[in-house]
């Protein structure tokens, strides 16, 4: 850590205090989920990439009735809550995803409140305009992220889990 540039930490700061805002905006929710233990704080042994840029990792905890839910992790603010979903020992997969999640976090520290608004923005665009795109997995924030992460960047028809993400009339 010590190895990144100061002007790394100084970035970080006005993203932190850019998404402000957003991180006031769940935290009540984040409180509920943590008295109803179903999030906790998620204690990294080795991942220093987590405690980068003050980002709070969150977890589902195992057993939760939220780790029953078929997403893999959101964010907001500099929150970042990862649904490992009995994965635990798939240390890659678990490592891409907070990678993932990570971005995510950096891109709402890029442009703050108006993250959410972009990212349903872009999606509706490409849900609207272009047929041969899908509105999530070619949402350019998602894309970006997948990217960051090394995961699959480019997500083929066939490996979407809708089949045409259109409705049925279009
Ligand atoms: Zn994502």
């Amino acid at each position: 850590m010590s190895q990144r540039p100061w002007w790394h930490w100084c970035l970080s700061v006005l993203g932190w205090a850019n998404a402000f805002p957003l991180t006031l905006i769940v935290t009540p929710a984040i409180l509920v989920l943590a008295v109803a233990k179903q999030v906790r704080l998620y204690r990294p042994a080795d991942d220093g990439l987590l405690t980068l840029a003050f980002l709070i990792p969150l977890e589902v905890v195992p057993g939760s009735k939220l780790e029953k839910s078929s997403w893999r992790g959101m964010t907001c603010g500099c929150y970042a809550l990862v649904n490992d979903r009995g994965r635990g020992l798939e240390k890659g997969w678990l490592h891409r995803t907070w990678r993932h999640e990570q971005e995510h976090v950096f891109q709402q520290y890029g442009f703050g409140v108006l993250m959410p608004v972009l990212y349903v923005m872009f999606s509706i665009i490409v849900w609207v305009f272009m047929r041969d795109k899908h509105s999530y997995f070619d949402n350019p924030f998602e894309a970006a992220a997948r990217k960051a992460a090394g995961q699959q960047v480019v997500i083929p028809r066939d490996q979407w889990w809708d089949e045409d993400d259109r409705w049925l009339w279009w």
